[in-house]
């Protein structure tokens, strides 16, 4: 069973619908994926539908913009009732910060002398819900500002950059009980990625798991394989599940395509059966 618990499509940031993402998964030999959008469900019901005409095993999910202890971790939350009051008014909560965070990267471009507009960014976002800097990022691009996203972020988006706005997030804190309490499970997507250890350490773990988190991402291609073997020691000593994802966004991301990790079907039944709603 080969098994990838983290992918974003045109839902958030990715470039694939839904469906597409799906067959895709298929394609690539994926028994089970998990459609992960940033802050966004509503690629679940096209995924879904495709998932069942293709035969693999779709795990509705999501990937959480939180806050920890004045940092940004990102949260994987799977089977959550989508309907579930606090939850959807959380993420109505981080949608927000999104949409309004769009016209100040705008702004602070056009200040540095990049003529963009939110109408072209408006148009990279297309049907998605989650604004975010990688749309501002393909904007770059078609202007012929960046060559890709990567170049758009490393110039212009990263935090201190001349095109960075801050956004709301949601407390880790708060987070976790929430998702718990709409029926899903949780599990903190790439800890170490960007530095991530500084705050995600092991008493930090031990507190999150008391809250409710689930599990920990170990096989991301953001952690070094020190940072794999020290987080799959830290997971079996806190008793966490250990997972192992793509984190793929299309055409968005090099190096993340769909399978390049994977998740150990142990770790996924494990996983699975700590969701009520399963
Ligand atoms: P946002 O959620 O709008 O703040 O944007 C964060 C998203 O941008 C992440 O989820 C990644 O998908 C993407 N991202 C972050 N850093 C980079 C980078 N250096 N190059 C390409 N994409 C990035
Ligand atoms: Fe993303
Ligand atoms: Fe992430
Ligand atoms: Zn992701």
């Amino acid at each position: 069973m080969r098994i990838d618990l983290h992918t974003h499509s045109l839902a958030s940031d990715g470039t694939d619908t839904p469906a597409d993402l799906v067959r895709a998964a298929n394609v690539a030999g994926l028994d089970v994926v998990a459609l992960t959008d940033h802050d966004a469900m509503s690629g679940w019901d096209e995924a879904a539908q495709a998932a069942d005409e293709v035969g693999i095993t779709l795990v509705p999910g999501l990937e959480i913009s939180t806050k920890y202890d004045h940092r940004g971790v990102h949260l994987l939350a799977y089977l959550p009732d989508p309907t579930h009051p606090s939850l959807v008014a959380a993420l109505d909560r981080i949608l927000a910060g999104r949409t309004a965070r769009t016209p100040a990267i705008v702004d602070a471009l056009r200040r540095h002398g990049i003529a963009i507009t939110e109408d072209d960014v408006r148009r990279e976002a297309g049907g998605s819900v989650a604004a975010g800097r990688p749309h501002v990022a393909d904007a770059l691009v078609r202007l012929g500002v960046a060559t890709d996203r990567t170049q758009a972020f490393t110039d212009l988006l990263s935090p201190g950059g001349p095109g960075y706005a801050d956004r709301y997030a949601a407390p880790l804190e708060e987070m976790i009980p929430i998702v718990t309490d709409a029926g899903g499970v949780t599990v903190i997507a790439h800890p170490w990625g960007r530095n991530g250890r500084v705050v995600l350490d092991v008493d930090a773990l031990a507190h999150l798991k008391d809250l409710g988190l689930a599990g920990i991402e170990v096989d991301h291609q953001d952690h070094s394989p020190a940072d794999r073997s020290e987080l799959r020691g830290i997971a079996a000593d806190l008793d966490l599940v250990v997972t192992g994802s793509s984190d793929h966004h299309g055409l968005g991301k090099v190096d993340h395509d769909l399978g390049v990790h994977t998740t150990d079907p142990e770790q996924y039944e494990r996983l699975v059966s700590l969701a009520s709603s399963a």
